[in-house]
């Protein structure tokens, strides 16, 4: 439980840009198709614990990945600036992840975040898996200011959704 931020700048254009290569050949691996739709008037610099927020992410598409065998992923990346896109100031951002995998039971929703489950339904067994890695992002949130959320409906897709504050370093766009 002892876990310290290391918050600095980064480019959040570089940020998504090492996350999509990488995610796409996992799904095309797996025969999946990868989508990917970021704000363009995001702001690219900005200040906060990469290396975290990277974990969670990844995280989170890796499980995409990994529960989905038809169908796509789509990472969607949008963001609302606290009071205006200006240095200083903070962008809340939201990662959104959608899939068309095995989904989640209702029953289940609940206890994902606690410690080692794994909910998966039969057949998912063999997924590679520790059941803790929702666990470990949603305490790497909780410290950061974020937030992390899951819709399901079992058999045909789930969708998590992670927000973030961040602060501002300069008014460039990601474009
Ligand atoms: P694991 O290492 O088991 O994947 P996680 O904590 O990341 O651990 O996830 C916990 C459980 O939640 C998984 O074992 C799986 O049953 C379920 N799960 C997570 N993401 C998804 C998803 N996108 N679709 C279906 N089930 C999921």
């Amino acid at each position: 439980g002892k876990l310290e931020l290391r918050e600095r700048p980064y480019s959040l254009r570089a940020f998504l840009s090492d996350i999509c290569r990488l995610i796409s050949f996992r799904a095309q691996a797996r025969n999946l198709e990868f989508r990917m739709d970021v704000d363009p008037r995001l702001p690219d610099n900005i200040h906060g614990d990469e290396s975290r927020l990277r974990q969670v992410i990844i995280n989170v598409l890796n499980n995409a990945v990994k529960y989905t065998n038809h169908g796509y992923v789509k990472f969607t990346v949008t963001g609302t600036p606290v009071s205006g896109y200006m240095p200083g100031q903070r962008v809340n951002l939201t990662f959104s992840v959608e899939d068309t995998g095995v989904g989640i039971r209702q029953k289940d929703l609940a206890r994902l975040f606690e410690k080692f489950e794994r909910v998966g339904p039969a057949g998912t067994e063999q997924v590679e898996g520790t059941g803790l890695g929702l666990t470990i992002s949603k305490n790497l949130l909780d410290m950061m200011g974020g937030t992390i959320e899951v819709e399901s409906e079992f058999g045909s897709g789930s969708l998590f959704t992670v927000t973030i504050p961040q602060k501002i370093v300069s008014t460039g766009q990601i474009g």
